[in-house]
């Protein structure tokens, strides 16, 4: 008899779950992302020790019934792709159906949802396995809980870092989360404090506030340009307002946030010899342009992407934010002294 078995689901998740919850972060990435494609105007992330103890995911969005809550933990379950062809014009955030399966798989859920129609559900998932499930007096949304993350995977659990670099990480994903949808009204709780919130008005410098302060958002330019395939807009600082690395510099391709080095360096590169050296802007740009030129499917936490016609993009995006930045810093001749 043959070797080779097909491994069961349940096995299959927490191979899956290696891939896709690195760390807390990655959790309160995939349920935002989730929150986001549900059409979400308000979303709430309570975090407590950084999210090793627990996170949750408060949002206003399409919540779900009876079935489609039951189905969201199994694998490859999603709403959001069913065909091939849907597969290279992706508008959803999320499309592999992998992230509740994987991270039920390493936790503890509880999760409530309504789709405001029908009777509100509660579900409690222990590694993957329902626990309970029992009708519940929800508003229309979904709220989900996941406790003890990695308590049935030891070594996951003891490669995470400090508490501080945890939180570092989704403090990271929620300022560019924020960034990313300025018409979406977020909130982080950290231990009971408030790290950052937005107000939902669609005002990308008011966001820009939140995250980096009044002071460097009153520094930052606007700046938009077109071109057959993309179009391109956004804020960059003022040469004079720079900073050490590259982590201020925000990439988001139709919604999504994404890391490329050449637009990353086309960015920097817009401002020519104005930056001090091993000085790097404030930047937040918005590339859009049909979902058929990108491939997102590269890694499954989608941070990577792939780009077709770079070579129309990467001067668009290089030109507009160089003039953005002369005409900035050449009008007004008394404020260049400082
Ligand atoms: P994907 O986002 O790739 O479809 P997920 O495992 O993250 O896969 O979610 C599975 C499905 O569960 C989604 O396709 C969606 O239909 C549903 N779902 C998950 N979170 C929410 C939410 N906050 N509100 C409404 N539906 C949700
Ligand atoms: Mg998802």
């Amino acid at each position: 008899m043959g070797k080779i078995q097909i491994m069961d689901e349940w096995l299959s998740n927490k191979i899956a779950a290696g891939e896709v919850v690195e760390r807390p972060s990655s959790v309160v990435k995939e349920l935002v992302e989730n929150a986001i494609d549900a059409g979400s105007t308000s979303i709430e992330v309570f975090l407590e020790e950084a999210g090793l103890t627990s996170i949750q995911v408060t949002d206003n969005g399409s919540g779900m019934d009876e079935e489609d809550a039951l189905k969201s933990f199994s694998r490859h379950a999603t709403s959001k792709i069913s065909k091939e062809p849907d597969l290279f014009r992706i508008r959803t955030l999320g499309f592999r159906g992998e992230a509740l399966a994987s991270i039920a798989s390493v936790s503890k859920v509880t999760l409530k949802t309504s789709d405001g129609e029908h009777n509100g559900l509660e579900i409690q998932m222990d590694g993957g396995h329902l626990i309970e499930k029992k009708p519940t007096a929800f508003r229309r949304g979904t709220d989900i809980t996941i406790a003890q993350l990695f308590y049935n995977t030891p070594a996951r659990l003891k490669y995470l870092k400090t508490i501080q670099t945890e939180l570092g990480h989704s403090i990271d994903y929620m300022n560019r989360l924020a960034l990313a949808y300025p018409e979406i009204a977020f909130k982080l709780v950290h231990n009971g404090g408030a790290l950052l919130q937005t107000n939902g008005r669609g005002n990308v410098q008011q966001v820009i506030a939140a995250i980096y302060g009044m002071q460097n958002a009153k520094k930052m330019i606007p700046f938009s340009a077109e071109s057959n395939d993309y179009k391109v807009h956004g804020f960059v600082s003022l040469p004079e307002v720079t900073r050490a690395n590259k982590n201020y510099i925000s990439i988001f391709v139709n919604g999504r946030w994404v890391k490329h080095y050449l637009v990353q360096k086309a960015i920097v590169d817009a401002y020519h010899t104005y930056l001090p050296i091993e000085r790097y802007p404030i930047a937040v740009l918005y590339i859009e342009g049909d979902p058929y030129l990108t491939d997102v499917n590269v890694h499954p936490a989608k941070l990577q992407i792939r780009l077709s016609k770079e070579q129309e993009l990467l001067p668009l995006v290089q030109n507009a934010i160089n003039q953005a930045i002369r005409s900035a810093i050449h009008v007004p001749v008394a404020e260049k002294k400082e």
